[in-house]
């Protein structure tokens, strides 16, 4: 995977004959006790000091990931639009800076449906996102909870369910990853013998989550189901070669994971 281009809101790589952008929507801070230690116990004066803060707060990068096949393009999330803090809802200024088309959207999937995730189908000015979208994918499991979000209901008839497996082309394939949320769900990008997980909210803290990967989230819907899956897909990652895309992972949020005595790393590529 190489990096073809790069701006303040998008990074560009290639990957055998397609093109992934990590596309900045913004970021969002969040309070270190977000942070869950196994038994559901926050971090006091604990915390690693290796972790970053903000004026006292974890900050998250929000990305989403632009696949383009050369004919389409299949859009990984879409941030927060202008439905949570200011901070984020930047995508189209990404996409005009990566010189894409939102007319080439055809195809619109989502991770999970929390609403850094999905508010991007709507601009802040209320028009479309994606004005010529023909396929948009929820996973199955969160149908319900996407169908629920008022902001969002000219697309509830709209949704059609993902599973775990389903091809959404010839080089993107869903992966399950439960545990943030019921139906987080992978996508893994192949071609030319090169492979990209894009893995969502795998990991919130990178500065902590890899070394330590039984740390969770406060919004993990079932924390000790996401410990079992970041150990699994920081495996996979690792022992595979695979780059990773993170929508939390600090901006542009694409690397590799290698395997430490102890645990895991992260190398930005
Ligand atoms: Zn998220």
């Amino acid at each position: 995977m190489e990096r073809i281009s790069a701006g303040p809101h998008h990074t560009a790589y290639k990957i055998g004959d397609l093109t992934v952008t990590s596309l900045r929507d913004g970021y969002v801070d969040m309070p270190v006790r977000r942070l869950r230690q196994p038994g559901d116990k926050p971090f006091g004066d604990d915390l690693p000091s290796q972790v970053p803060l903000f004026e006292g707060a974890l900050r998250l990068s929000v990305n989403t990931f632009a696949i383009d096949d050369g004919r389409e393009i299949t859009l990984i999330d879409t941030g927060s639009s202008n439905a949570w803090h200011p901070t984020m809802g930047f995508l189209p200024q990404a996409l005009s800076e990566a010189k894409i088309a939102v007319g080439r959207i055809r195809t619109v999937a989502f991770t999970h449906t929390h609403l850094d995730h999905i508010h991007g189908l709507v601009r802040s000015d209320g028009r479309d996102g994606f004005p010529q979208l023909s396929r948009l994918l929820v996973p199955r499991a969160e149908l319900d909870m996407f169908r629920s979000v008022a902001r969002l209901s000219r697309f509830h008839d709209r949704a059609r369910p993902l599973d775990p497996g389903q091809r959404l082309s010839a080089n993107i394939k869903a992966i399950a990853a439960p545990g943030h949320e019921i139906g987080h769900t992978g996508f893994r990008v192949t071609s030319g013998g090169e492979t990209l997980l894009v893995w969502g909210d795998l990991v919130h803290a990178p500065s902590l989550q890899f070394e330590r990967p039984e740390i969770a989230w406060e919004f993990d819907a079932d924390q000790d189901q996401a410990r079992e899956t970041r150990l699994r897909i920081l495996a996979l990652a690792a022992d595979n070669a695979w780059c990773v895309a993170g929508a939390h992972l600090d901006s542009p949020g694409v690397g590799r994971v290698s395997r430490t005595e102890a645990a895991f790393r992260f190398e930005p590529l």
